[in-house]
């Protein structure tokens, strides 16, 4: 499985860089602080909170 959000500006989703160290521990720290995420489709920037990411197999 992959962690994937979806860009707030064009909408496609991508692969997080979080997929590098996502586990459990890492996610309840994540909902702590908001995370910026580079659109690979677009380029666009944006902070995203624990509610954008979610599991892909
Ligand atoms: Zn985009």
């Amino acid at each position: 499985m992959v962690v994937v959000v979806k860009c707030k500006k064009c909408g496609e989703e991508f692969p997080s860089k979080l997929v590098q160290t996502a586990n459990e521990e890492a996610l309840k720290k994540f909902t702590f602080q908001s995370n910026n995420e580079i659109c690979l489709s677009c380029g666009q920037q944006s902070s995203y909170s624990l509610n954008d990411y979610f599991w892909k197999l």
